[in-house]
């Protein structure tokens, strides 16, 4: 199906780092859920290039938000970083995607894991009810390159304060050593329990966990788990494991 493209433009830059940005934009897009994402859109040498991204905003926001890395020699992102406030670009009309609440079967608790801008989609989600309605527990884990690279630190804060004892928040980094964090990519960490030990809470058959981010990191995650016996979650087959791979 044609993609509708409409015109937003940009109220506000966040550079996390020399190449972890966000960028929220004001655009008159279609409803849509969150988790769900959409195309970001520029003509560049004459040539009309966009690419997905999921929304970190959500629902009620009223702005749009998204992260990117800026990948060097990329044919987008160099163009996306170099975006300034009140600049125009294109945005996809009607969000997509399935990596929403209402495909996640009930559990106990809910394991959100991320690395790099696979955070994002879980800030979506967060910022509304139905994880905290639906969970007992929260734990959402970050894995990052470095330190500097743990984004939405004040927003995770705000989701500890408006539920308290509700959400877990771990932090790994795998190329610096940091005291307050793990030192461990996802899937390792898993493997030795450091990362349930940080949590307090075990991984279970009752158990759902959401996966985002870099594609490696989900095959063996859910490798792993499924070694535990954790399912797939399918629509045609409910499971434990739904993920959503970035590239
Ligand atoms: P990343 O390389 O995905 O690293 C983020 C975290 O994931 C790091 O802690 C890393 O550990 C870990 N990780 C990497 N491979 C793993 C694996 N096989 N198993 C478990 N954990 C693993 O970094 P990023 O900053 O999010 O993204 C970096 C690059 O990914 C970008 O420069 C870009 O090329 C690409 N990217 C592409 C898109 C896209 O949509 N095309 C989107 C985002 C990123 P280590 O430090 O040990 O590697």
């Amino acid at each position: 199906m044609a993609i509708n493209w409409i015109e937003s433009e940009v109220i506000e830059h966040i550079r996390w780092t020399d190449s972890l940005s966000s960028i929220k934009l004001k655009g008159n897009v279609l409803p849509y859920t969150a988790g769900q994402f959409t195309k970001l859109g520029l003509k560049i040498n004459n040539e009309f290039i966009s690419r997905p991204y999921s929304y970190v905003s959500s629902p009620d926001d009223d702005y749009l938000e998204i992260i990117y890395v800026t990948v060097p020699n990329g044919t987008l992102t160099p163009a996306l970083h170099d975006l300034k406030v009140g600049d125009k670009l294109h945005i996809m009309e009607k969000a997509s995607g399935f990596f929403v609440m209402s495909e996640v079967p009930d559990g106990k608790n809910l394991w959100m894991l991320a690395t790099g801008t696979g955070l994002g989609v879980f800030i979506s989600l967060l910022k509304t009810p139905e994880p905290w309605d639906r969970f007992k527990k929260i734990i959402l884990v970050h894995g990052v390159r470095t330190k500097n690279e743990l984004s939405y630190q004040e927003q995770i804060r705000k989701f500890e304060t408006d539920h308290p004892g509700k959400i877990k928040y771990i932090q790994t980094i795998t190329r610096e050593k940091d005291m307050d964090c793990l030192n461990v990519r996802i899937p390792q960490g898993l493997e030795t329990k450091e990362i349930q030990e940080r949590a307090g809470i075990e991984i279970t058959l009752d158990s759902q966990i959401m996966i985002c981010g870099n594609p490696d990191m989900i095959n063996d995650t859910v490798a792993l788990l499924e070694k535990s016996g954790l399912k797939r979650n399918r629509r045609s087959k409910p499971g434990n494991i739904t993920l959503e791979k970035y590239w």
